[in-house]
């Protein structure tokens, strides 16, 4: 696919472009003057021995050339290459070419290579040996976020970093990696094993906000032992294997984060059409946020008004998927069949609703693509509802010993079709390749127009072309992995949405003890919305409540928002 190898070529055009720069920056900028003053002055002896050979030969042997002849003749001579065609035959002109021709290795064969190599080739080669990448950050760094490993999770996690003036930076024990990262731009690198103490100390690490091990599972219990050896930073660990996680927990690790597992959860709660209670996709108190496919439901093609959600299961309906579209729904918002919908509510309320919806709206088969970690996770998590599966993967997965799998490249249309394509009411496609991800979302949607398509997006800049492809949802592994460890870093209670859009709880700020909603003017001060009250000690829970409800002290407002409406609220609201 085009956008995937495109960050590889942007690279070499900047390293290219790099070197290049070297030759305009500092002392290769004023040896580069010098190199043009000596070519000026090989232009002028060139042209006076020109002149001089013409005056010579038209006063001692009376033979006229013209200025080019000229020119030409003093070159050859002066380059030594001496043709022969134009030759004097006196003493003088014997002497005076003999002069051209020793000029012309002095000046052109000598000075010339002797200058570019010594004022250009030499410096530049002393540079690259003696580049040293960066060890360790400034002594007085404090609140940093330390990050072992870059892949694409970390990567959309320092953008966001970036975007907040989070202080990073990025350690590898790759020198080729430390030499590519530092030319990027705004990228801190440092170069070292990050579990090795020495290179830990130099990274301030005892006043850095997070460490962040993203490597395999081994070399994290590496990083996580050797941190707490040295200090009590709060240690966040990315595990490929669940298995794992309790091994890294004893090490040492305040959070341990199962991503691929997280990830096969969100593929299948996204991709089955059953139940309210299986779609639930995270929690903030008591509250849960779940997506509810529309389709299926007896709200199909009803406005939301008309469909009555809240008044018949006190859920609200907080936002609304349409194929990668995320909007806010109001009252005369149409739920379309094919759009998913994001409701907040209790448990309660959310068993209210699968009452109303059915148990089973319809037999359910769910077809997964790609039975790596991630395909199994989700074949695991629909197993346990149950809904039937089928898996497809081109070889045998070592790690699972529960899962039966058609062998197969998936992108041969025999194999999709022999994998009941044409049945299947769900579809996953999650295979580690975007191409082949996308050449599947297209090839299925061709092969089942109403087939539920749920694609896993591996790098960011794919998310588009898989929703153009036919897709009816996304999950990108870089943009959920990021939003994870955004949200322990900057420990707060939040359910992230998509992007620019959270679930987040904020403490009814003193200013406003005894105030009701409408008093207090919430909305148009931060722009967020509330759609929750949660009462002292999480046992009452006001859903969308109305302008007059009271707020009062140890309350807590759930709120919807982006990032900077929510950054917003905890700084200036007290
Ligand atoms: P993981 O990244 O751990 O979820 O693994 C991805 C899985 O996708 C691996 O098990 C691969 O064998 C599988 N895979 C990749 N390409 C294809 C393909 N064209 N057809 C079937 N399976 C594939
Ligand atoms: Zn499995």
């Amino acid at each position: 696919m085009p956008g995937q190898h495109l960050p590889r070529g942007e690279h070499r055009v900047k390293t290219i472009a790099g070197e290049l720069a070297y030759f305009v920056r500092g002392r290769a900028r004023q040896n580069l003057k010098v190199l043009v003053l000596y070519c000026v002055f090989l232009l002028a002896v060139i042209l006076l021995n020109a002149l001089t050979f013409r005056f010579l030969m038209l006063h001692l042997e009376g033979r006229e050339f013209t200025l080019i002849a000229s020119v030409y003749w003093t070159i050859t001579v002066m380059t030594t290459l001496g043709f022969g065609d134009i030759t004097f035959h006196t003493d003088p002109g014997y002497l005076f070419a003999s002069f051209v021709t020793l000029s012309g290795v002095v000046f052109l064969l000598i000075l010339l290579p002797f200058g570019m190599v010594s004022l250009f080739l030499a410096p530049w080669i002393e540079n690259r040996l003696r580049y040293r990448p960066t060890k360790g950050v400034a002594p007085a760094t404090r609140g940093h976020v330390v990050i072992c490993g870059l892949d694409p999770v970390t990567r959309a996690l320092v953008s966001k970093l970036k975007a907040r003036n989070i202080p990073f930076v990025v350690v590898t024990d790759k020198y080729e990696e430390a030499l590519r990262l530092e030319e990027e731009d705004g990228m801190r690198v440092s170069y070292g094993n990050p579990a090795d103490a020495e290179v830990l100390l130099k990274l301030q690490v005892g006043g850095a906000r997070a460490v962040i091990a993203n490597l395999n599972d081994t070399d994290n219990t590496n990083i996580i032992l050797t941190v707490r050896s040295l200090c009590r930073t709060p240690l966040i660990a990315l595990v490929d294997e669940p298995e794992h996680a309790e091994f890294l927990r004893l090490a040492g690790a305040d959070q341990v984060i199962p991503l691929k597992k997280l990830l096969g959860h969100y593929l299948a709660t996204r991709a089955t059409t059953q139940g309210a209670l299986a779609h639930v996709l995270d929690s903030i108190g008591k509250l849960l946020v779940a997506e509810l496919p529309v389709h299926g439901t007896p709200f199909s093609g009803q406005s939301l008004a008309a469909a009555g959600i809240r008044e018949r299961t006190g859920l609200a309906v907080v936002g609304m998927w349409e194929r990668g579209a995320f909007t806010i729904p109001g009252p005369e918002t149409i739920l379309a069949d094919r759009a998913v919908i994001v409701v907040v509510g209790t448990r309660e309320h959310l068993e209210e609703l699968e009452r109303l919806t059915g148990e089973k709206t319809e037999e359910d088969l769910v077809l997964i693509l790609g039975h790596g970690r991630i395909g199994c996770s989700a074949a695991t998590f629909l197993d346990r509802r149950p809904v039937p599966f089928i898996l497809v993967d081109r070889a045998v997965n070592p790690l699972c010993s529960e899962h039966v799998a058609v062998i197969g490249d998936a992108t041969a249309r025999s194999v999709l079709q022999g994998a009941s394509i044409g049945e299947a009411k769900g579809l996953i496609v999650t295979t580690n390749d975007d191409g082949a991800n996308i050449f599947l979302t297209l090839a299925s949607r061709h092969l089942n127009p109403h087939i539920r398509i749920v694609s896993r997006a591996n790098r960011e800049e794919n998310v588009d072309q898989l929703y153009a492809a036919g897709a009816d949802f996304v999950v990108s592994n870089a943009s959920v992995g990021a939003n994870i460890l955004m949200n322990i870093l900057e420990h707060k209670e939040s359910v992230f949405l998509t992007e620019g859009m959270q679930v987040f709880r904020f403490p009814v700020p003193p200013s406003m003890h005894g105030t009701t909603l409408r008093t207090s003017r919430l909305r148009s001060r931060t722009g967020s919305t509330v759609i929750a009250l949660e009462q002292p000690g999480e046992k009452e829970m006001t859903i969308l409540p109305s302008p007059d409800d009271l707020l009062v002290k140890g309350m807590s407002l759930i709120m919807i928002g982006s990032p900077e409406q929510e950054a917003f609220c905890r700084r200036e609201l007290h």
